[in-house]
């Protein structure tokens, strides 16, 4: 198996498989891709049930985004994950949406059904949620959250609390109308009668250091839903002397060295985690999707702190 597959080689799928030597079924469809985990995380699910077939890593640019989806939907695929940057435009090359999926705005899975047709899910909210309790032993109904970003994990995550019945949440996005628009969607379940005071229960705020320091004392939990971190020059999201003890961080990024954001966290006293919890519970959420059977939850974290190991 290859590292990495392409749109080339979806358009030549039968003499790759061949060469494969192994039916690849599944996948990760991304542009970045190489640094995913899914496959380890995946192939080990699939061996444990004995499933014959492999999870493979698609590297697809956004303008290729259609033509791979519709190929994937002709070949023999069980399904597919979908990253960064393809998350919200996925929502126009799938047949079908489910209403979680509908109401989050993205899809993080496709599960292909009879006759091609392409099934678009989201497992990225409730993977979220799950890891929130797992790292820090809260529930997001207790939490005044902070959501760094508006693309498609953004979504997942800031719907997620919104449902869960968060006491208060914002968005800081980069390009502020991104930013607006996902509080807009959101904003039938704050309408109910919890009160705190002078700040507002749901706010959208511009990605500036003034507008985060107001913010640090009136939130419990930041989650970073930006790719910042991916990049061995990035910068902490929001700098550590703005940080305080008091924070729960999530960044969900996954990396085995610390990742900016959480080695902010920890200079300030407070307590972070990466993105690993978050892609070990949305890839076992994709996996019952794909298979309706449960998911091998400590085999995937084992193959998945293994490769975190090296
Ligand atoms: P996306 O749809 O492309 O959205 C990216 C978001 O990041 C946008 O809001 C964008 O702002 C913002 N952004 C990009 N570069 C930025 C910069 N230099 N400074 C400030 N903001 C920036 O991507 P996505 O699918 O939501 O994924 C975002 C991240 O979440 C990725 O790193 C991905 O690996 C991670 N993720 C992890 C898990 C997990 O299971 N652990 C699951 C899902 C996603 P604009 O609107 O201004 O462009």
């Amino acid at each position: 198996m290859k590292e990495v597959y392409t749109l080339a080689d979806l358009q030549n799928w039968r003499r790759i498989e061949q060469d494969a030597g192994r039916p690849i079924r599944l996948g990760v469809v991304g542009d970045p891709v190489a640094h995913s985990r899914s496959p380890q995380m995946q192939n080990a699910a699939l061996k444990h049930h004995q499933i014959e077939a492999e999870y493979a890593r698609f590297q697809i640019s956004a303008a290729e985004l259609g033509e791979a989806l519709e190929r994937i939907s002709q070949l023999n695929f069980i399904g597919v994950n979908l990253t960064v940057p393809h998350k919200i435009s996925a929502l126009s090359f799938v047949d079908e949406v489910d209403p979680e999926a509908k109401r989050i705005g993205a899809l993080n899975m496709i599960k292909v059904m009879e006759k091609s047709r392409l099934l678009g899910c989201n497992t990225d909210g409730r993977g979220f949620s799950r890891a929130i309790r797992e790292e820090f032993s809260v529930d997001l109904r207790d939490l005044r959250v902070l959501v760094l970003g508006a693309g498609g994990a953004a979504h997942a995550i800031a719907t997620q609390c919104a449902k869960e019945g968060c006491e208060r949440l914002v968005v800081a996005n980069r390009t502020l109308k991104r930013g607006e628009a996902l509080t807009a969607s959101l904003r039938d379940f704050f309408s109910g009668p919890k009160v705190l005071g002078p700040v507002a229960r749901l706010q959208s705020i511009p990605w500036e250091e003034e507008a985060f320091r107001f913010q640090i004392a009136n939130v419990d939990l930041i989650v970073n839903a930006t790719p910042l971190g991916l990049n061995q020059s990035d910068r902490s999201p929001i700098p550590s002397r703005l940080l305080a003890p008091h924070l729960m961080i999530l960044d969900t990024i996954y990396l085995e060295r610390r990742t900016p954001f959480v080695a902010a966290a920890m200079e300030a006293g407070a307590r972070g985690a990466n993105g690993l919890s978050m892609l070990l519970y949305q890839g076992a959420l994709a996996f019952e999707l794909w298979f309706n059977r449960e998911a091998p939850i400590d085999v995937m974290r084992e193959a998945l702190l293994s490769a975190e190991r090296g």
